[in-house]
């Protein structure tokens, strides 16, 4: 697992996947831009023996962050890429990449079906 970039991106050796959005600086990572490189509420990663009350409550604020973070779909792709096991990440939780990821694995395996049978029907 990478360094999160909720506080060690300034230090850490991320893979520089990056999407143009908007005006932004096309030659700089795309954490730079992200809002949550100060967590000092610590809203992105959860404390040991979090009650689900608290939980929940952490990670509803720290979704409410992602939501005007200028690189949220670069972020929530790193996150699905690498991917990142633990966090919120592009304003999805660990449990909700979990389930993007294994939809797409489905969406693959569909489409390999469908481009197999279109290649026997030939
Ligand atoms: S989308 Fe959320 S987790 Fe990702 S960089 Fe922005 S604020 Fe941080």
């Amino acid at each position: 697992m990478l360094h999160p970039p909720h506080q060690s991106l300034q230090v850490a050796a991320v893979p520089q996947q990056r999407v143009p959005v908007g005006d932004r600086d096309q030659d700089a990572p795309w954490h730079t831009e992200a809002v949550c490189r100060r967590d000092e509420a610590g809203l992105f990663f959860a404390p040991s023996k979090e009650p689900t009350a608290a939980r929940l409550a952490r990670e509803a604020a720290a979704k409410r962050v992602c939501a005007r973070c200028p690189v949220m779909v670069e972020c929530r792709e790193h996150a699905l890429l690498q991917p990142e096991p633990y966090g919120v990440w592009g304003g999805l939780t660990a449990a909700e990449r979990r389930v993007v990821l294994a939809r797409r694995r489905r969406r693959e395996v569909e489409l390999k079906k469908a481009a197999r049978a279109v290649a026997a029907a030939g």
